[in-house]
């Protein structure tokens, strides 16, 4: 992509402030606190969160010494394993204790069901005759291939070691940045990164402009108060968990349009509604892709509501 960089473009939010954005997955926060360098979030596997370890030093002129997984989502702290060695792993209690519990599991089973689709194509490429079949076997192999190469094993866990419960302030030389979690919402404990100089917010997955939210791993019902607390720190810029940077009116502007959409519509059809509707039909709000739109809303209906 864009810079020079293979898996990401980098956006520079404020002087010393970067963002390494994929096409597709989560972000990553590159902080030059002045005498140290921060990252916010490690991709989910190793190529990109080696090329993010490169871009810091780049871009900041020594390696990370400080590395926060926001939340206890794969795609968030997969990329630990490049930066343990050198790093300060942090994260609040209950992300690291969840990234212990089902982190390694999840990563197992993972490994598990890819092997067993893998084999399941090998087998069937000593079945079959037809060549232009046997091309097409042999390209998804090389890419299954590719995966494992680039996948964390579950060896490859590394745990957060420096554990906040409310929040953590690094002051560096250059500025200071305020590491916090108001509680769960998307995950069972969503942090925050606040840059209060700059007016900068870090907010994870709690905000993804012009996308799905993600409602059916946390506690959706903390999600509008969160967003009240993010909103009193005052911040102009947010730096989304997915998607690119965006003011910050638009944000919670967005996250609420959302929230609202989808609670709404889930009130409207729970049980003692009209339940004679297909999920499969219901239309999503703009720009989100359905299949977690409907997995929002399969969620919300089983609660009955988000209140
Ligand atoms: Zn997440």
């Amino acid at each position: 992509m864009g810079e020079g960089y293979h898996h990401f473009s980098i956006e520079t939010v404020g002087d010393g402030v970067y963002v390494a954005i994929p096409d597709g997955g989560s972000n990553a926060g590159i902080v030059n606190l002045g005498d140290k360098t921060l990252i916010f979030d490690t991709f989910t596997t190793i190529g990109p969160a080696r090329e993010l370890k490169k871009a810091a030093e780049r871009l900041t002129g020594r390696p990370p010494s400080l590395v926060i997984n926001s939340h206890a989502h794969a795609d968030h702290y997969q990329g630990n394993v490049v930066f343990a060695d050198d790093a300060i792993l942090i994260a609040s209690i209950k992300t690291r204790n969840a990234i212990a519990e089902e982190g390694l599991f999840r990563l197992e089973r993972m490994k598990n069901s890819m092997m067993e689709q893998a084999n399941s194509l090998r087998k069937k490429l000593g079945q079959t005759s037809n060549e232009n079949e046997k091309i097409q076997l042999d390209a998804i192999l090389n890419e299954y291939d590719e995966f494992f190469e680039d996948y964390p094993h579950p060896k490859d866990i590394r745990l957060p070691v420096l554990i906040f419960e409310q929040s953590l302030t690094f002051q560096g030389s250059r500025r200071m940045a305020k590491l916090m979690t108001f509680g769960g919402a998307h995950s069972p404990c969503d942090a925050v990164l606040w840059l209060p100089d700059e007016k900068i917010l870090f907010a994870g997955d709690l905000i993804i402009p012009n996308d799905n939210l993600i409602l059916s791993q946390g506690n959706p019902e903390n999600w509008l108060p969160i967003l009240k607390q993010l909103e009193a720190l005052g911040p102009t810029i947010i730096v989304p968990g997915h998607r690119g940077i965006i003011p910050a009116d638009e944000g919670f502007a967005w996250a609420r349009y959302y929230l609202n959409y989808v609670t709404d519509l889930a009130d409207e059809l729970s049980p003692c509604g009209n339940s004679t509707v297909s999920l499969e039909d219901l239309a999503a709000p703009p720009g989100c892709r359905h299949n977690w739109f409907i997995q929002n809303m399969d969620f919300l209906i089983k609660r009955h509501s988000l209140n």
